[in-house]
């Protein structure tokens, strides 16, 4: 069974499609798994929902599905995001707001727990420092844990005296995932931040116990552009050029 893993799409569907398609290049998907933050910033958020539930999927919610839906208060969030959030709010219809409003915080399949920010804070808190890090270890009973929501991807490892490791997976290298609690972060697939604009995902192969992160390009200026059409914050827009 292979699995593949999105968070962060933002509502940017040539992302996400690129994503799809590409993993069918590395040997397709049976299900996938979404970690939240599937709307927000960018300008297709019914079209990203629509193409999520097109096949097998399990999904949970991040802070910028919330306040899509009225379950979460914009106050938190800095003003470009809140602008996009509430055009965001306006673009779903109650059946897809209903869909985002259906989804847990947390979930725990076979040997993972999925979460959006992290084990101990699913909606805000972010697994960037070693410090929070640790803490999240103890917040989760499987073996590994899937966060999205800082847009970085890596694999965070604690050894037996409590020191955390970050690395940064190797692209389209499959990491034997057996014997080790792990932290795992597939990337921003609709917009990434640690500098490579590429889409981020990551697939699982439970046969193998492998798991690999993958980069593809997509079509920028055409997300861009759609966003200049619907008057989406500039500063938005221009960071996917630069996965900023
Ligand atoms: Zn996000």
């Amino acid at each position: 069974m292979k699995t593949l893993i999105v968070s962060d799409v933002h509502s940017n569907l040539e992302a996400f499609q690129s994503v799809m398609d590409d993993a069918q290049r590395h040997g397709g998907f049976d299900e996938m798994w979404s970690l939240g933050d599937l709307v927000g910033y960018g300008p297709d958020p019914a079209a990203v929902i629509d193409l999520l539930r097109r096949r097998p999927h399990r999904a949970v919610a991040g802070n910028h599905d919330l306040a899509a839906v009225g379950e979460l208060s914009l106050e938190h969030f800095n003003p470009i995001a809140a602008a996009a959030n509430q055009w965001t709010a306006t673009m779903l219809d109650d059946e897809r707001r209903e869909f985002l409003r259906a989804q847990p915080l947390k979930l725990e399949i076979e040997e993972f727990t999925l979460v959006h920010g992290s084990p101990r804070d699913p909606v805000w808190e972010y697994v960037t420092s070693p410090r929070a890090a640790r803490a999240s270890f103890n917040y989760f009973d499987t073996y590994r844990c899937l966060v999205g929501h800082s847009h970085l991807p890596f694999l965070c490892r604690m050894n037996d005296d409590g020191d955390i490791a970050f690395d940064t997976p190797r692209y389209g290298v499959p990491y034997d995932l057996r014997d080790e609690r792990l932290i795992i972060n597939p990337g921003g697939l609709g917009q990434p931040r640690d500098g490579d604009p590429r889409a981020a995902y990551a697939i699982y192969d439970s046969e193998a116990e492998a798991l690999a992160h993958y980069r593809v390009e997509y079509d920028v200026s055409a997300t861009q552009e759609k966003m200049r059409a619907h008057s989406l914050p500039d500063f938005l827009s221009e960071r996917l050029s630069y996965g900023r």
